[in-house]
């Protein structure tokens, strides 16, 4: 792309520093390189920030609900288990079958909500939101097929 003196009816700023772009491609959204890495090192830092946080939070919730297993508990009320530290709004999957009840899991634990009641907390040998295996059509078909999971 050819490069040319902006004119002031192209005024661009630069995204990093806020400063005005004189010269360059008509796309050049910095004034110099060093904008340019600062702007995409900070856009990935957020990136990284959140997914720490999610991680975080996903790993709480986990704990949460491996230490209800451990115990026995199946089922506990909403509020309960927000007291033990539980971010509701933190889950690694969910499925809303209707308006009243919904499922959840985090990570190979599953587990129903309904109102302000979380119930049949269970762990699944095959969790959902693992990655769907089409059958492979070239293997005979007495074959077995390999695990297949159908996310409705
Ligand atoms: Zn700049």
């Amino acid at each position: 792309m050819p490069y040319k003196i902006l004119q002031y009816s192209d005024q661009k700023y630069c995204l990093q520093c806020g400063s005005r772009i004189l010269y360059g491609r008509p796309d050049k959204k910095f004034c110099c390189v060093k904008c340019k890495d600062l702007f995409h090192n900070n856009e990935q830092k957020v990136v990284r920030e959140m997914r720490n946080k999610l991680t975080t939070i996903l790993s709480r919730n986990y704990q949460i609900l491996s230490v209800l297993l451990k115990a026995g508990r199946t089922t506990i009320h909403v509020a309960d288990i927000q007291a033990m530290g539980y971010n509701i709004n933190c889950v690694s999957w969910c499925y809303c079958e209707s308006s009243r009840t919904s499922d959840f899991a985090c990570y190979d634990i599953l587990y129903s909500k309904s109102g302000l009641k979380i119930y049949n907390i269970r762990r699944a040998p095959n969790p959902p939101g693992r990655p769907v295996v089409k059958s492979d059509k070239t293997k005979a078909p007495d074959e077995p097929v390999p695990d297949v999971q159908i996310l409705k």
